[in-house]
């Protein structure tokens, strides 16, 4: 007879499992909660500098609620997806005045804490039984049992939430809720799956079935909706860039950023607005695009050398570019770095 999921998905984490991430040790909470959310659509080689960075800076919850919001979101530049970073402070400066949950639906609560990610950190910090089912999960388990209708579909949601829920074990929490999540990463990958590494291949009904390539199925998806936008690339006579604060909200909220106008025709006033003259035509430089959760960004990067003209007041802060290239003092979004970055080696 076959041996439990969980044992033998335990018996292969012993030995093959990641055992090593910085976030295992200590595994308190915060750290716990702080490597999840960073995990969230990134993959873990990425996320271990920004959590060692992080760590260092903001060794504990009191920390991180004392900061001020623009040092987090320089610590989480490059990143992506900035709401997490927003998120983690608001809930550390919640959790400063309401103490940190030991229970699932506590963390749920928190801003930025979904139920699987709840789960997670219960799970690996206080090894306590909890079910988890974040994107590896749901492919593991879609094709373990064959589980073929749209992943999207609220049903399909409940199929496997019930999946997971009958195989998480309960002892060995937190390894076990690391396991699932090193299988998912790991072996049963989204692309070419190491069915022949595979701890629990021998049940597996989408190999018997031959259907490991067309598991886990995902609605066709509409082409997202392109936003055209022109990016002005403000620069002094000593090599200074300027940069501007976005609004709280929206894409790159609370990040710096170069100013965005919707058409070239508007990029005069908005010179105006900032304060600012040009000593030259505008130059077309370089295109950005980038894709986002809702619609597409394809922005043209207009350059100008411009001078403070009078005395306005400008909204925004001047920076050297090699500065903002490599070592930004101001949160910057992943994109825009890169467009620094490339026009800078590029010189
Ligand atoms: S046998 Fe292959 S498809 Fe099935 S769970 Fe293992 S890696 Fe995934």
């Amino acid at each position: 007879m076959t041996a439990p999921f969980a044992d033998r998905l335990l018996a292969w984490f012993d030995q093959h499992g990641r055992h090593d991430l910085p976030w295992q040790h200590p595994r308190t909470p915060y750290r716990v909660w702080l490597s999840e959310i960073m995990l969230q659509q990134t993959q873990v080689v990425t996320v271990i500098p920004y959590f060692e960075r992080f760590i260092a800076r903001f060794p504990d919850i009191d920390a991180l609620a004392a900061a001020e919001a623009d040092a987090v979101l320089a610590l989480w530049s490059g990143l992506g997806y900035y709401a997490r970073a927003r998120n983690l402070h608001a809930a550390a400066r919640r959790m400063v005045e309401a103490g940190v949950p030991d229970s699932v639906e506590g963390w749920a609560q928190l801003p930025g804490v979904g139920p699987s990610t709840a789960a997670a950190i219960v799970a690996q910090a206080f090894d306590r039984r909890a079910v988890i089912l974040d994107g590896n999960v749901k492919r593991v388990l879609a094709r373990h049992a064959a589980v073929d209708t749209p992943q999207e579909a609220a049903a399909t949601q409940r199929t496997l939430w019930a999946l997971a829920d009958e195989r998480t074990p309960a002892a060995r929490a937190a390894d076990y809720t690391q396991a699932i999540m090193d299988l998912g990463a790991t072996v049963c990958r989204r692309g070419m799956p190491r069915c022949e590494a595979c701890p629990v291949s021998d049940d597996c009904q989408a190999r018997r079935q031959g259907r490991v390539a067309e598991l886990p199925v995902r609605r066709r998806r509409k082409p997202k909706p392109v936003r055209q936008r022109v990016l002005l690339w403000l620069e002094d006579g000593d090599g200074s860039l300027f940069v501007e604060k976005r609004p709280p909200s929206g894409i790159w909220g609370g990040l710096a950023c170069l100013p965005v106008v919707e058409t070239t025709a508007d990029a005069e006033s908005r010179l105006d607005a900032l304060g600012l003259a040009r000593d030259a035509d505008w130059r077309e430089q370089d295109r950005l695009r980038h894709v986002f959760s809702h619609f597409e960004l394809d922005a043209r990067v207009i350059a100008a050398r411009v001078a403070p003209r009078g005395v306005a007041e400008s909204a925004g802060e001047w920076h050297p570019i090699e500065r903002l290239a490599h070592d930004p003092p101001v949160g910057l979004p992943a994109p825009v770095q890169r467009l620094i970055r490339e026009r800078v080696a590029g010189h």
